[in-house]
């Protein structure tokens, strides 16, 4: 057996466990979205909570926004990718998000906050994550992470394929800006050619997603096909193997450590207990936030 053969066998790629195209929902002030994880069919995958796509050229669809509404216990992320969203909240911070920029936020003991989408060209396309905080850090004090577009690094591979590193380590050594938490968060944006593999290393236990934004993609060794608007859950492994099957392809990668604690879930507060879920809905009345 060759050097090579026994590095392909030592190595666990990882595969297409579960595929979902979400479902149609709508938020705050009316937002058309797509909800791919926290939906009756996929309640969560450790440590993700939530996943929404909002994407559409009609104002309608999302011009209402998303108005004051408060966050506890978990961290919100969001990545845009066509459009603006002017982000204010209680402590006086105010900022507008743009396309590539990157939004990680850590309610922690609670922020009250409004989302805001703009209008550019029409156009408003971005996704939202909630991610879990450890029963330790639940209470901490909130924090932000603000990273634009050039603040991103972009690690080039192959023939003309490219990943924008927001969280996580290429074999390159190119590293993402977001720091490194419980969950070790991997956040890659991957642009990639029919001619090119994307591979990426993980932690093998860590829970990890794909969710195509354009084309088709082929996962693992088994190249089963994942297109544009379907998120896959892989199984566990070391490895990561991305093929395009369309002429060119574009999709996130996320990955963390699951956190394997109780999860309890009161709409915007995320915490190990009834008790803490009842306690945020009363400091949320009384002005505790
Ligand atoms: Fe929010």
């Amino acid at each position: 057996m060759t050097q090579d053969k026994l590095n392909q066998m030592s190595v666990s790629t990882r595969e297409l466990k579960y595929v979902t195209s979400g479902q149609m929902t709508s938020d705050g002030d009316g937002v058309k979205l797509v909800r791919l994880i926290g939906n009756r069919h996929l309640d969560m995958l450790d440590p993700f909570l939530l996943m929404d796509v909002f994407s559409s050229d009609e104002p309608q669809d999302y011009i209402g926004g998303f108005p004051p509404h408060p966050h506890r216990g978990f961290e919100t992320v969001t990545y845009m990718l066509a459009g603006l969203m002017r982000h204010k909240d209680g402590m006086g911070n105010e900022g507008v998000i743009g396309p590539y920029d990157v939004q990680w936020m850590t309610a922690g003991r609670g922020i009250i906050h409004s989302e805001m989408p703009e209008q550019e060209n029409g156009l408003l396309m971005g996704i939202q994550l909630w991610i879990n905080l450890p029963q330790k850090e639940k209470m901490c004090l909130p924090n932000y992470q603000d990273y634009s577009e050039t603040q991103i690094p972009v690690d080039k591979f192959g023939a003309c394929s490219s990943v924008r590193v927001i969280a996580g380590k290429r074999q390159s050594g190119i590293t993402g800006p977001v720091k490194k938490t419980a969950i070790n968060p991997i956040y890659m944006d991957v642009s990639l050619a029919q001619s090119d593999t994307f591979l990426q290393e993980l932690t093998g236990t860590d829970n990890s997603f794909l969710y195509v934004i354009e084309g088709e993609v082929m996962v693992g060794d088994s190249a089963n096909h994942l297109r544009a608007g379907q998120l896959g859950i892989l199984t566990h492994g070391e490895q990561i193997k991305v093929m395009a099957s369309t002429a060119e392809a574009r999709f996130i990668l996320l990955a963390g450590t699951p956190l394997n604690e109780p999860v309890v879930k009161g709409g915007p507060f995320v915490m190990n207990t009834q008790e803490e879920v009842a306690q945020a809905f009363v400091d949320f009345r009384a002005n505790r936030f």
